[in-house]
């Protein structure tokens, strides 16, 4: 069943997909069901080096993952290092609150040119291949335009022969601003992705791996559903698709919430794929919807959970 199509009961599509950190796993994650690859995470890639991987390294890398996929899409985001995810080569300045400091986009548009190198290479691995790439940690349309920029003098600059043409530049949802601000960013991106792990962080003001409060940064709390609902109202308001790629895409009571909110893919660990395809087939569309308005009414994340659990 791993290999049938995702969708809910009645056949409503939700496409499931990997979140990889190595692309040489691709191939066991389309082993295990996915529809593609919904998060490659490329910090690690660059994290395996002792200085930044060339083009030729990074193009070689990316290959592996849209081979292995054979024309299934690959969603790569752009480097994200900082705040917890410190890169050895590319030094960040002491700081008071790295979480809130030089991180994702904000830190790769100090190097634009580390930035360009990765874009280059991943427009240039998928030569006949669905690619989507997005941009970490984004918080409003001005850095979206500042990578956007670049983006698109490589298309003009690269031959369509010599790098992929079905193409879609997007971002993620981590940060509370971008989602409120998401009918501005809907205008310009192609795509959504909503990592639930740093806008749960973000939103309730909880350290994602405080030792004695991360079991309270629960994706599943109303202000972060709120958000995710008007994230994908934004998006679709103006054709375009969001997808979920924190922990909550697999979490088996969020995954109906998520369903009934509008969201159009989940990405999820590679193993969690059948499980994830499994929960689908276990409800239709408007009960999912009704589920999701069930959340959204609530005070707290335990009353969701509480509420989740009696239905
Ligand atoms: C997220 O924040 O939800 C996400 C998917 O990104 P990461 O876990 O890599 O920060
Ligand atoms: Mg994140």
């Amino acid at each position: 069943l791993r290999f049938e199509q995702a969708q809910t009961r009645d056949g409503h599509r939700v496409e499931v997909a990997a979140n990889l950190g190595n692309t040489a796993h691709a191939a066991d994650a389309v082993e295990r069901g996915a529809e593609g690859v919904g998060l490659l995470r490329t910090e690690f890639l660059f994290m395996a080096y002792a200085s930044a991987p060339d083009l030729a390294t990074q193009i070689a890398e990316y290959r592996e993952a849209t081979d292995a996929l054979a024309g299934r899409p690959l969603v790569a985001r752009t480097l994200d290092v900082g705040g917890d995810k410190p890169l050895p080569y590319w030094p960040v300045p002491q700081e008071d609150n790295p979480f809130l400091g030089l991180r994702g986009i904000r830190l790769a548009l100090t190097q634009p040119d580390v930035l360009e190198t990765q874009l280059r290479a991943l427009l240039m691995a998928a030569v006949g291949k669905p690619l989507r790439i997005m941009l970490p940690m984004v918080k409003d349309v001005a850095e979206f335009r500042a990578a956007k920029a670049i983006y698109d003098r490589l298309l003009k600059e690269i031959p369509e022969q010599q790098r992929a043409t079905d193409v879609q530049l997007g971002v993620m949802i981590e940060v509370p601003s971008s989602a409120l601000l998401a009918p501005t960013l809907a205008a310009e991106v192609d795509f959504f992705s909503v990592g639930t792990n740093d806008l749960t962080q973000y939103t309730l003001a909880i350290d994602r791996g405080h030792p004695e409060l991360s079991a309270q940064a629960n994706g599943l709390h109303p202000a972060v559903l709120r958000l995710i609902q008007m994230t994908v109202d934004a998006a679709h308001a103006h054709g375009k698709w969001v997808g979920v790629c924190g922990e909550l895409a697999s979490d088996a009571m969020a995954v109906p919430v998520l369903v009934g909110l509008g969201v159009d893919e989940l990405s999820v660990s590679a193993r969690q794929i059948p499980l994830v395809k499994a929960r689908l087939r276990e409800f239709d569309l408007a009960e999912a919807q009704a589920t999701a308005q069930l959340a959204l009414s609530k005070a707290t994340s335990d009353d969701v959970r509480d509420a989740l659990e009696a239905r």
